[in-house]
């Protein structure tokens, strides 16, 4: 099924195939329809089914079909609530990325960072509005936007709006818009709580489920290999090789590393491409094309570039450096194993990570098996450094390796979260390899 069957106008089936999106996932495939139609959803599915397009386009076409030729401010027509900032972002990337075709003017409002630009935009006006439920009544109490025209109301992640204690936020929000207008409601889980709210939302909803990202990685076999952090280039390389991969999806934590790590893969004689948000699209959707078609045997991305690109049904997956923000290890390895067929993810670990392990084995909720390649043997008296130029945080400084080498039992041993050092560079004699990754 293509995305040309679902009824959407040109503009948005231009925007779609622009992102290289070649079909709809379920989600979408259920979900795009019955919006269209102008039904309430109650739409089961976590982040990583692509629910966000199954709500976005339908919500910008529906807007476009209603269009109110209004003078002056463009009243708004359309709220999405998020639990956090960063889904709102996310989110309101997307309608910006859909819409992009399309004369309708979006915005996002969330805490943490100054009202007054927030303001301003709002004041000029909006069709779309994507808010967290607690800034969003901070504008309303200043008086910065206006509930009473809203036409379509989607709750994202509405579970976690709820455990994260928004309901009161969320019944303020409601008492404001009318209460004629169409709702989408999407929850990964379906407590009673959620339930309740449903049914007090709702019109006869729609009830869309799809399988979780998490139990399609039941067909994905997952390991890890811990190996010095000097050594992963080489490990990556000889894993490639012996086992005569033909598509590895690679991830590392930074554009910078993803640069780096391409050059010396093609140094070791294995054809590589880098796509992150440093390059523009066009190099991003030559990557993907050279590696879809097999000219390039591994695509070196980062998790946010990584995001929006159709590279579905991979064999192998490999987290050359584990993700500082847990969920993305879930979004990375998702990319293998799809569709039932089967799928490899491993994890290259050095000890500066084994917090970064810990932090995913407890979201995932089991142990992923340890497999020392032989020849990479971690040496044991390396102690854990920070992590240096990892998105969003980096660890406070401490003491590092300690003075006379191997002293006392290896922290991948005990399995315990590494100790912190000061400084990144840690090239030590016995490598084999001649430069840190
Ligand atoms: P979401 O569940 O909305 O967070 O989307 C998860 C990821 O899937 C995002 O990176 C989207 O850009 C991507 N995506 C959404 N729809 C499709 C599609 N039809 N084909 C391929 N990727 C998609």
């Amino acid at each position: 099924m293509s995305f040309d069957s679902l009824g959407l106008r040109a503009e948005l089936l231009r925007a779609v195939s622009e992102q290289g999106y070649s079909e709809p996932t379920p989600i979408q495939k259920q979900a795009i329809p019955l919006v269209l139609e102008g039904r309430d959803i109650m739409g089961g599915a976590q982040t990583g089914t692509g629910k966000t397009a199954g709500f976005t386009l339908p919500l910008l076409q529906r807007l476009m079909a209603t269009a109110r030729p209004e003078k002056g401010r463009r009243p708004l027509r359309a709220l999405v609530l998020t639990p956090t900032r960063e889904l709102a972002a996310q989110v309101a990337e997307s309608v910006d990325t859909y819409g992009r075709h399309l004369p309708l003017k979006s915005t996002v409002v969330f805490g943490g960072v100054s009202i007054n630009p927030q303001k301003q935009k709002l004041i000029k006006g909006v069709d779309i509005l994507v808010a967290t439920p607690g800034r969003l009544l901070d504008h309303v109490g200043q008086r910065s936007v206006n509930l009473s025209k809203i036409d379509i109301l989607v709750l994202d992640e509405a579970d976690r709006m709820l455990d994260m204690g928004f309901i009161h936020d969320i019944k303020k929000v409601l008492a404001l818009i009318p209460k004629q207008k169409q709702t989408l409601l999407f929850s990964a889980t379906f407590s009673n709580d959620i339930k309740r709210l449903a049914d007090s939302l709702l019109k006869s909803p729609e009830l869309i489920e799809v399988a979780q990202r998490n139990t399609a990685s039941e067909t994905v076999t997952q390991v890890v290999h811990p190996v010095d952090k000097s050594r992963k280039r080489e490990l990556l390389s000889f894993l490639i090789g012996s086992n005569n991969w033909r598509q590895v999806l690679v991830f590392t934590r930074t554009k910078h590393g993803a640069n780096r790590l391409t050059e010396q893969l093609g140094k070791d004689g294995i054809s590589a491409a880098a796509i992150h948000g440093n390059k523009s699209q066009g190099a991003r959707t030559r990557a993907l094309a050279e590696f879809k078609s097999g000219k390039v045997r591994v695509l070196v991305a980062t998790d946010i570039a990584a995001r929006g690109l159709d590279i579905d049904q991979l064999p192998h997956v490999v987290n050359y450096e584990l993700p500082n923000i847990s969920e993305d290890y879930v979004h990375r390895i998702g990319r293998t194993g799809r569709a039932g067929n089967e799928g490899e993810a491993m994890s290259l670990v050095c000890v500066d990570e084994l917090k970064l392990l810990k932090d995913i084995e407890r979201l995932i909720k089991r142990n992923i098996p340890k497999d020392v390649v032989e020849g990479f043997e971690v040496d044991p008296s390396i102690r854990a450094e920070p992590i240096i130029n990892g998105r969003g945080r980096q660890q406070p400084k401490g003491r590092n390796r300690r003075p006379g080498g191997n002293k006392g039992s290896s922290p991948w041993k005990k399995n315990r979260p590494a100790s912190r050092g000061n400084s990144n560079n840690r090239s030590r004699s016995g490598n084999r390899s001649k430069s840190a990754a």
